[in-house]
């Protein structure tokens, strides 16, 4: 899609009446006295937190936000290979597909050795390593996925909506109140009732509000870390220049006039410049240096040389410090402490750590937090889990945040570092630090929701504790080419993905009839112990299965009956959960390591990460590994 060819835009470029284009959304009204979650801040992390919980018709969510409506440009643009695998969960990841700039290649500038005053190319390689991830890189503005998000949740079955121009003031725990312990003071901002004070009780309270966050304050928790001494600022504008490479990702680096990023933006015309700038002394604040956009051109321009860049237009533009901070906690029961306390209150994305633009990884990293967060909520108050399982949110994220705060802090040191370091070097790092800016690096060690790796040589392409790597596969009842992980919606769901051994094609008295037959029907079953009376089969876990034998060569009506399930009030069957492999895209069991003979069980997380992988016939541990954290009903 091309636009902004005539000037920078804000909103839908599909949308050419601007009554529609900035029609202005929001909740009315009063905020209810009383929620099960009040989530703070409509970013990245609060928006996938609300989109995540509004699927959900018996949980009372209320999402705040103290601008006026909705944001329009600026902030961060980078959407990780992982993040638009979570996007595909939500079902917005074709609407990103479109719109968004696909960083395919990253070229890598570096000062002329005949003459240092020029920049020259030293190198271009793919920006993502192959088979990575079935998505790719792509450059989005936030303010288009925030929308992509506000449109999930008003076409939810909650139809939510934000409550825009509130700002939350404090928060106040009642740990002795086991209905809805929190209480919450926010303050009115818009015109007509300015300076009003509403008061909200809540079960659980989620800041999602940023680098500055008040709930983070209220919780009494600290960022900790290192204080930036680098300006750097950032500029999206639309140019003119003779620079070849300014529709790809590139990392320059001057001889003696900085580093600076460019980023080719949607739209096909606009470029985001991340410029160099000063060093500042110890303490001191970007905003004290008074830097002008016209600073920042003049110093692209410098970096840039021999190149010309002709600034027409600057649709937003900003200057930062770097910085690498995190909390210790993620939730409000202080460490050491978990064994009596039940979190009440959690912060999530920027508002728990904070990194510095240039890997990428502030929304994305946000973004997963959330989507982290957002099950377990659900399965708490939606009563399939009990409230412990709440304390690996803080658990899981805070490690998973100090890896990514640890790369970020060396990678910036790197692009800073021009003078001391030959650029061939960054080109290494980048190749060699691929996956964490692809988001793919994130590992959960053994925990209540990860087991141990005894089986893992049954599936070594699907790493316990990492995101499912999907592959692709052809469903059997429509012979559908499809990827095997696209069924893994954002819906709360746990999933058991059976992998048939060598000519077992489901037939009475093979491995993977007798498993089906087990979870469907046993008393031990976890399927059976753990769904709802009333509820469709796959309600809670749902069961999918995937044989050895080419499409064509199954029998769909000899399927086990877990595998063709009756569903809903008619009972119509469900033919979408048996595959084969797609032998014209590679088959599944080589490129994901399946064990031929013994095929295997891979149980996955509602957020796609694999939490163990098991023996077809291991009954007795599949029911233990379930019964670990979900309610017997
Ligand atoms: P945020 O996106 O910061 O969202 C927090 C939300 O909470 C905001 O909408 C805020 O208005 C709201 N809020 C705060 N306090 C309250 C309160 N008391 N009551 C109610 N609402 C409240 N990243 C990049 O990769 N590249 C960039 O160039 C870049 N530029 C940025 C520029 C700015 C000005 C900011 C703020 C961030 C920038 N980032 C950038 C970082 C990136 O946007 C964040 O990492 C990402 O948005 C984190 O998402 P979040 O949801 O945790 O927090």
């Amino acid at each position: 899609m091309q636009f902004h060819g005539n000037g920078f835009e804000p909103g839908d470029p599909e949308l050419n009446n601007p009554a529609e284009k900035f029609k202005s959304t929001g909740a009315a009204g009063a905020l209810p006295e009383e929620i099960d979650v009040l989530i703070v801040g409509c970013g990245p992390a609060g928006l996938t937190l609300a989109a995540q919980l509004a699927a959900f018709p018996e949980i009372k969510t209320c999402i705040v936000e103290q601008k006026s409506g909705r944001l329009f440009r600026g902030q961060a643009d980078g959407v990780a290979c992982r993040t638009m695998e979570m996007f595909n969960a939500f079902g917005f990841a074709e609407r990103v597909l479109k719109e968004s700039c696909w960083v395919n290649e990253t070229s890598f500038w570096k000062p002329d050795p005949k003459s240092r005053k020029k920049i020259v190319r030293s190198g271009r390689i793919d920006d993502t390593e192959d088979g990575l991830s079935e998505f790719p890189h792509v450059i989005l503005n936030q303010a288009r996925v925030q929308d992509f998000y506000l449109d999930i949740m008003r076409n939810s079955v909650t139809g939510l909506e934000p409550h825009y121009a509130r700002r939350l003031l404090d928060i106040e725990i009642d740990p002795k109140n086991s209905g809805k312990p929190v209480t919450v003071r926010l303050e009115r901002l818009d015109a007509s009732h300015e300076g009003k004070i509403e008061t909200v009780k809540a079960r659980y309270v989620v800041g999602c509000d940023g680098a500055r966050s008040a709930v983070r304050q209220s919780m009494g928790l600290e960022l900790k870390g290192d204080s930036a001494n680098k300006a750097w600022g950032v500029m999206d504008i639309l140019a003119v220049t003779n620079f070849p490479d300014v529709r790809m990702k590139n990392v320059i680096q001057s001889d003696k006039d900085g580093s600076m990023l460019i980023i080719p933006r949607e739209g096909g015309y606009m470029a985001r410049l991340y410029v160099e700038m000063e060093t500042l002394a110890a303490g001191e604040r970007v905003r004290s240096r008074n830097i002008t956009a016209d600073s920042l051109i003049a110093a692209a321009r410098r970096i840039l040389n021999p190149w010309t860049l002709d600034v027409k237009e600057i649709a937003w533009w900003s200057v930062y410090e770097i910085g690498q901070r995190l909390t210790d906690k993620f939730d409000d029961v202080p460490a050491g402490q978990e064994a009596k306390r039940l979190p009440r209150v959690f912060i999530a994305g920027d508002a728990c750590h904070t990194h510095s633009p240039k890997a990428g990884q502030g929304m994305n990293v946000s973004m997963q937090d959330a989507f982290n967060l957002g099950w377990k909520l659900a399965a708490v108050l939606r009563g399939i889990s009990p409230p412990e399982i709440l304390h690996t949110y803080s658990n899981e994220r805070q490690a998973i945040a100090q890896n990514l705060i640890d790369f970020d802090r060396e990678w910036s040191k790197m692009l800073g570092s021009a003078k001391k370091l030959d650029a061939s070097e960054t080109q290494k790092y980048f190749v060699k630090h691929g996956r964490y800016t692809a988001g793919t690096m994130t590992k959960y060690s053994p925990a209540l929701f990860t087991g141990d790796a005894k089986h893992q040589a049954l599936a070594t392409g699907f790493e316990i504790g990492t995101r499912l790597h999907s592959a692709p596969v052809i469903r059997l009842a429509d012979a559908k080419p499809m990827h095997l992980g696209h069924v893994h919606k954002a819906d709360g769901r746990w999933r058991i993905y059976a992998f048939a051994g060598e000519g077992d094609a489901g037939a009475a008295g093979s491995a993977m009839a007798k498993l089906c037959e087990f979870l469907n029907s046993s008393k031990k079953s976890p399927v059976v112990k753990h769904t709802p009376k009333g509820t469709n089969i796959d309600a809670v876990i749902d069961v999918r299965g995937i044989f050895q034998i080419p499409h064509r060569g199954m029998v769909v009506e000899a399927l086990p009956k877990l595998l063709l399930p009756a569903k809903g009030r008619y009972g119509l069957l469900d033919y979408e959960k048996a595959f084969s492999p797609d032998f014209k895209q590679g088959d599944i069991f080589d490129m994901r390591g399946i064990d031929r003979k013994k095929g295997c069980v891979v149980i996955v997380r509602p957020d796609q990460y694999v939490a163990t992988v098991l023996p077809l016939d291991a009954y007795a541990e599949i029911t233990a590994f379930f019964a670990r954290f979900l309610k017997v009903v």
